[in-house]
């Protein structure tokens, strides 16, 4: 028998389960897990269990298991959902993308480099050494990038804190030529001076890092310079004001020759930037002393900019190295794209801010596009073929999208508001313009509006219900991170330096005070306009979905925290996928591909049929094989609607 029917590991689709309960399916993915099978599909979206363990499933051999088969005719495997993403676009010339979600911990980071391995072992069979190239840099601009954007946090020793979205990009070989790297909120908050960055972190490791930059292509000069600023920023972090009388200074004044040496700019520049802010008042500009409160806020702005602006040079850097070079596989040949998105999941925490808020915005995001996609996918198609479509029941959480999205009453919309109050901006003015906007809307509500809802316990507290659950945030600290202004003196000082690579990164820097007279746009807005084209993007390709699984909070092989998982796979929305891909067609052929792989298991077929078409041969084979009830016959493909029917199928035909 069929490893993936064997029932001693469980079902290795979730459409298959008898009934669509919570119940059984935790039962099922908790029989899995411990059996060692992390990977369990709904339909062609892989659900995956973080092992947290070595699992030997991942070498050349498994490899050549997959490549070029169906989905269903192995047991379920990120390779299999690689191998489909590229079939589909290999075959029939589509750009894909695999949406890789999951909680911190979960295994999205993992999973999209065994993707990417996978991909790179089965692409270049002629090893082009051209292609081996890109090849190689793809796999080590990874490295390079984890070592910038990676943390350790309590929750994952190996913390993405950015999302990523690569594209590759194929000839029409199917070959990879190169591809584009975007990346998504750095989380700011936790660099607090970078400290626990895995580049800084391990002193040794940042030669391993520069020599995987050199390979990329980076120049000496460049990478000498990261250097520099990781050095900057760790100073920083060791930099105190104090005061004399009304004079505010600087503690240490030793470390400000090391960072002006660091900086290639003037001493007397660092001091003064870090002291003072330079304020167009009409006409005149005059220079405004920090108090040690103000110093600290700009000294922690400063090294958070810089890192931010590091990583995003960096990514850029990258892109341009691994851009599709080949002009004419550019104009000419097919050019077709794979996209892998690694991106936060939905997070509830103690204590939830202006990060988690966003990130839970882009989960709700992404969960829309779900929707649209499978739903509207299926019913399209269906038309097509002449299908009769059932309607599916299912919460459609456009509503929480446009809450926080929606111009000018949405939430961000008030926040930027706030934000540009003359008078007083506060956390408090922006949560009651929350209250006055939203006070009706059935997902939002807060202390004031339900002051008996135990749930807020705090006036600073507002509730949003989302698809996947209700999370209370405190209002504290999403105007300062919203703005997010670093002053303008910074941005002068950094341009002014004489290192031209850094001068380079902030060319901002450039404007001259009283030139300065565009607000720079909020955190908020950059964030929602990324997300809106993150989403725009992976709606016009092919969608494959990995969603990741953290089985315990103590990085055990062996522990299944029941709880822990069932809420996940709650604010996942797993049971809503089964019962939508129970309800639609968890597979269709065309009539000739069908006959192409199944004709030897009916006499009718093999090896050749008479009848007066291959619609026709189609339902006799079914007919014969007692299938004839789970299937559907569109105008040129054969609908199947349970797996179980396609696994049956698979065995006959592995009998023969
Ligand atoms: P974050 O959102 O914090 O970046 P993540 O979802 O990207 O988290 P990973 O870094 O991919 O999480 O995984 C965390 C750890 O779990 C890994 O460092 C590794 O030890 C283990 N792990 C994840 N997936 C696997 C796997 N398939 N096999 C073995 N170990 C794994
Ligand atoms: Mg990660």
């Amino acid at each position: 028998m069929a490893e993936h029917e064997s029932l001693e590991f469980g079902k290795a689709d979730f459409v298959l389960l008898d009934n669509v309960s919570m119940e059984e399916f935790m039962a099922n993915l908790k029989l899995r897990f411990e059996k060692g099978r992390i990977y369990t599909y709904i339909g062609e979206v892989v659900v995956s269990v973080n092992p947290y363990r070595a699992m030997n499933i991942y070498g050349r051999d498994v490899i050549e298991q997959y490549k070029g088969r169906e989905l269903y005719e192995r047991p379920p495997h990120l390779f299999a959902i690689a191998d489909a993403a590229y079939k589909a676009m290999k075959r029939r010339n589509k750009d894909t993308c695999i949406v890789i979600s999951g909680e911190s911990g979960a295994g999205k980071t993992e999973a999209s480099k065994y993707i990417m391995q996978y991909i790179a072992a089965i692409t270049n069979p002629n090893q082009r050494a051209e292609v081996e190239r890109v090849k190689n840099m793809l796999l080590k601009s990874n490295c390079v990038l984890e070592a910038f954007g990676n943390a350790k946090t309590n929750r994952n020793d190996n913390s993405s804190r950015f999302g990523k979205y690569m594209d590759i990009n194929f000839d029409f070989k199917g070959d990879p030529i190169g591809g584009h790297i975007n990346n998504y909120l750095l989380e700011k908050v936790c660099i607090a001076f970078g400290k626990d960055f895995s580049c800084i972190n391990d002193g040794a490791d940042f030669k391993a890092v520069a020599d995987a930059m050199k390979v990329i292509g980076f120049t000496g000069d460049e990478i000498q310079t990261v250097y520099k600023i990781l050095a900057t920023i760790l100073h920083l972090g060791n930099l105190t004001f104090g005061v004399d009388g009304d004079v505010t200074l600087i503690e240490n004044t030793k470390l400000v020759s090391v960072i002006r040496e660091l900086l290639s700019t003037k001493e007397e520049n660092v001091e003064k930037a870090l002291l003072y802010r330079t304020v167009a008042t009409g006409r005149d500009v005059i220079e405004k002393q920090h108090t040690t409160q103000e110093a600290n806020y700009g000294r922690d702005a400063l090294a958070k900019a810089m890192y931010e602006r590091l990583f995003c040079w960096i990514v850029s850097r990258i892109n341009d190295i691994i851009e599709v070079r080949n002009y004419d596989a550019k104009i000419h040949g097919k050019n077709t794209v794979i996209g892998v998105l690694d991106i936060y999941g939905f997070e509830i925490f103690q204590n939830n801010s202006f990060e988690q808020f966003c990130i839970n915005y882009c989960n709700e995001k992404l969960q829309q596009l779900f929707i649209q996609l499978v739903l509207k996918q299926e019913q399209d198609e269906y038309q097509r073929e002449g299908i009769p479509w059932k309607h599916i029941d299912y919460f459609n959480n456009q509503i929480i999208v446009d809450l926080v999205e929606q111009q000018h009453k949405g939430i961000f919309a008030v926040l930027d508001e706030a934000c540009m109050n003359v008078g007083k901006v506060t956390d408090e003015v922006f949560l009651q313009g929350l209250n006055t906007k939203l006070a009706k809307h059935a997902h939002y509500t807060s202390r004031k509006l339900s002051p008996t809802d135990k749930s807020l316990e705090f006036d600073r507290d507002f509730r949003i219900r989302h698809y996947a659950g209700d999370v209370v945030y405190s209002v504290v600290g999403f105007i300062d991170k919203n703005k997010d202004t670093l002053f303008q003196d910074f941005k002068r000082l950094l341009y002014n330096s004489s290192n031209s690579v850094l001068k380079a990164m902030w060319p901002e820097g450039k404007l001259r005070i009283t030139e300065v007279t565009k607000r720079p746009l909020t955190a908020a807005t950059l964030f929602k306009n990324s997300m809106i084209s993150l989403v725009e993007n992976l709606a016009s390709k092919e969608p494959y979905y990995v969603r990741c699984i953290k089985p315990n909070d103590v990085k055990s092989p062996l522990l299944f925290e029941h709880e822990r998982c069932r809420h996940q796979v709650e604010y996942l929305g797993l049971l809503e996928n089964v019962r939508v891909r129970r309800a639609g067609f968890a597979n269709r052929q065309t009539y000739p591909r069908f006959l192409q792989r199944y004709k030897m298991i009916s006499e009718f077929t093999w090896p050749n049929h008479d009848l007066p078409s291959d619609k026709d041969a189609v339902k006799r084979l079914l007919q014969g094989c007692g299938f004839d009830h789970d299937v559907a016959y569109g105008k040129t493909k054969v609908f199947i609607r349970t797996p179980r029917t396609l696994f049956s199928l698979e065995e006959q035909r592995a009998e023969m």
